[in-house]
């Protein structure tokens, strides 16, 4: 069975572990570099962007999850997508840079910074049956690399993207019953084998 560590140091860590066990892997916290040695891939779930960056690097783990995602998939959501993303705005902010994106952080305003909306995506992703996005102080791609491939757009943004074993979501796929995202990373690590 395919082993997918979740990053367990704040955050939304648990719903994911849900999510991976719905989507028929075996989840595993990481907490230490060590954790890393045993999966197959890693998520970066949703939470505080800012502190989750400090328990890395209080952790050692920064550059560890850089080396990681070098070798191995991640899948970042939310705060994880500005972790793992190339860039960082608003405030500018220092990021892992394994995926060939731009982020602004908060893009959606303060007053309205939480919705729910349906998406559907393109013939060929697997998403063309609609898909519950939850989207809580979310950041926006504004802009994407060539090796980037955008799954969903809300409002014309990208808000599912996948750069070849990386896979980048700007909404929470783990609030929803729904496993098809998460299946779709799991497809990653057997490509990576
Ligand atoms: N606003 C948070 C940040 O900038 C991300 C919010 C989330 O992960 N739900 O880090």
């Amino acid at each position: 069975m395919k082993r997918v560590g979740v990053l367990a140091l704040q955050g939304d860590f648990e719903a994911h572990r849900k999510a991976v066990e719905r989507a028929g892997a075996q989840a595993v916290e990481v907490r230490k570099a060590e954790d890393l040695d045993t999966i197959d891939g890693l998520i970066v779930p949703g939470g505080e962007s800012t502190t989750m960056l400090k328990l890395l690097h209080a952790e050692n783990l920064f550059e560890r999850l850089r080396e990681f995602g070098e070798a191995k998939p991640i899948f970042g959501t939310c705060a994880g997508a500005i972790l793992v993303a190339r860039e960082v705005r608003s405030p500018k902010q220092e990021s892992l840079g394994l995926v060939d994106l731009t982020v602004e952080r908060n893009a959606y305003g303060r007053q309205v910074d939480s919705r729910i909306v349906q998406l559907e995506g393109e013939a060929g992703t697997g998403l063309e049956q609609p898909v519950e996005a939850v989207f809580i102080r979310a950041p926006i791609i504004r802009h994407t690399g060539s090796d980037v491939r955008t799954l969903l757009r809300y409002n014309g943004d990208p808000v599912l993207v996948e750069q070849g074993r990386h896979l980048v979501a700007t909404f929470h796929p783990e609030l929803t019953g729904d496993a098809r995202i998460h299946q779709k990373f799991l497809e990653k690590l057997d490509d990576s084998r």
